[in-house]
């Protein structure tokens, strides 16, 4: 039985007060069922992990970044490492956002760094994936994002792979208001889980947790995570609202 998880994404979000006082809201909000029934994970922006960590440190909400480095350290002007991270009580990353991806250009093979370093360094990571409309359109979901898992996974044991969480993420779907239906969804997940059946074992795929992203919000967060292989929610605005984040968490429980 795979526990759901719910993780917020505020992008380049916040400021040093509000990004502490949504902290705190999540925690009155959320310690019942946090880290208990759901897993739940907030990724503010890098300057303010440390804030939101010692203002979440009563609850089992776990703080992630949301992006990482493949170096330790060194002349990488800008980078943060995996040891920088848990330094400050990070457990999580989001690696290949769309984002980081189709903004700033980052490759499968980046990312594949970035997903290995990440294990290597004690941090959990979040291999985001997903297509853009026009390969909808083109109907080449299936093969972009079978590409995007296999080269983000290259390399990888199935030990290893057990520290991974996958989320799909439609980039037509990514802040714009339109939601993958759950059906969509679940076609999705259910294509990634017997790849990862294929590429790995049945144990991996079947343990493995698979999010969806893309306009999830509080009316539709329990029928896409209803979905058979939808494990929960990766979720962009809707995080930045205290209550509407508490709500998908408890639709998740
Ligand atoms: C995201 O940034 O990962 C995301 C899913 O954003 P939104 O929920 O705003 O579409």
């Amino acid at each position: 039985m795979r526990k759901p998880f719910v993780a917020g994404n505020w992008k380049m979000n916040t400021d040093s007060h509000s990004a502490v006082d949504l902290a705190k809201a999540l925690v009155s909000g959320a310690a019942d069922v946090a880290g208990i029934s759901v897993d739940v994970a907030v990724c503010p922006p890098f300057v303010y992990l440390q804030a939101v960590t010692s203002a979440i440190s009563t609850a089992n909400i776990a703080v992630g970044a949301q992006d990482i480095y493949f170096e330790q350290k060194g002349a990488f002007t800008g980078e943060i490492s995996t040891s920088m991270l848990k330094d400050v009580g990070c457990a999580y990353a989001l690696c290949g956002h769309s984002e980081r991806r189709h903004v700033l250009g980052e490759t499968d093979e980046l990312i594949n760094k970035k997903v290995t370093a990440a294990i290597s360094g004690g941090i959990l990571p979040i291999l985001c994936v997903g297509e853009l409309l026009e390969e909808r359109e083109a109907k080449k979901t299936s093969e972009v994002v079978t590409r995007q898992i296999k080269e983000g996974l290259a390399g990888l044991s199935a030990e290893k792979l057990s520290a991974v969480t996958l989320a799909y993420e439609p980039v037509w779907a990514i802040g714009t208001g339109l939601t993958a239906t759950p059906d969509q969804a679940q076609e999705v997940h259910a294509l990634i889980r017997k790849l990862i059946g294929e590429l790995y074992d049945s144990k991996s795929a079947e343990e493995i947790r698979i999010l969806y992203g893309g306009s999830a919000k509080p009316d539709n967060a329990a029928e896409l995570m209803g979905q058979e292989d939808v494990d929960g929610l990766l979720v962009g605005g809707a995080s930045l609202k205290a209550d509407d984040f508490v709500a998908i968490i408890q639709a998740a429980v």
